[in-house]
């Protein structure tokens, strides 16, 4: 019989992506098991994070300051746009370090199972920054996924007749494919190789 505290820790974690009640109840364990090191560092990292961490309005990256360090920084090209699903897919892409525009997360992809339409996502703002100006080229990197290649040509022909090019990343990606899970080199190679949108 596990405690109360212990059942409430682990029906939170088995929440997290990936992690099923099993496996968040071993993580639990191991946690109490290391209480004076793991667990400790982890309390301290989660209650950091909590207190630190804030969405970007500009763009929807997650970061200890907003705007992120990544709008915030003027090395940066003002005149590319990368469009993704979910930070996640910021941060792979950005690790590949051949990007070196700017981004907007969407917040996820449009999804008729799930319910998921256009006003779900930043769509709107998206539009925003583009009618703003400044732009010449937004590259749509969606999933290689249907959800995600639906998402991608709804946007294309919501920005189609603003004077931006448009382009998508070549998809040499596997299909079904997560951009978060390719390795950097897949990932710099559907970049390197991104086409116009058509
Ligand atoms: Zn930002």
């Amino acid at each position: 019989m596990a405690s109360q505290e212990i059942d409430t820790l682990a029906q939170a974690l088995a929440r997290l992506p990936g992690l099923g009640p099993r496996s968040a109840r071993r993580a639990v364990l191991w946690l109490v098991k290391r209480r004076e090191t793991a667990l400790r560092q982890l309390v301290a990292a989660l209650a950091e994070v909590q207190e630190r961490l804030v969405e970007c309005e500009t763009c929807g990256n997650v970061d200890t300051q907003d705007p992120c360090g990544v709008c915030s920084d003027p090395r940066r090209d003002q005149r590319s746009l990368c469009v993704v699903e979910d930070v996640a897919d910021l941060w792979a892409l950005d690790r590949s370090r051949l990007f070196t525009g700017r981004y907007h997360v969407l917040g996820g992809r449009l999804s008729a199972l799930d319910g998921v339409g256009p006003e779900d996502l930043t769509i709107g703002r998206l539009i925003d920054r583009v009618v703003k100006g400044g732009i010449d080229e937004v590259v749509l990197a969606m999933n290689a996924t249907l959800e995600g290649q639906t998402t991608a040509h709804y946007i294309a022909e919501r920005i189609d007749g603003y004077p931006v090019r448009i382009t998508q990343l070549a998809h040499g990606l596997p299909v079904g494919g997560e951009l978060d899970y390719l390795d950097e080199g897949t990932l710099a190679q559907a970049l390197r190789a991104r086409r116009p949108m058509g």
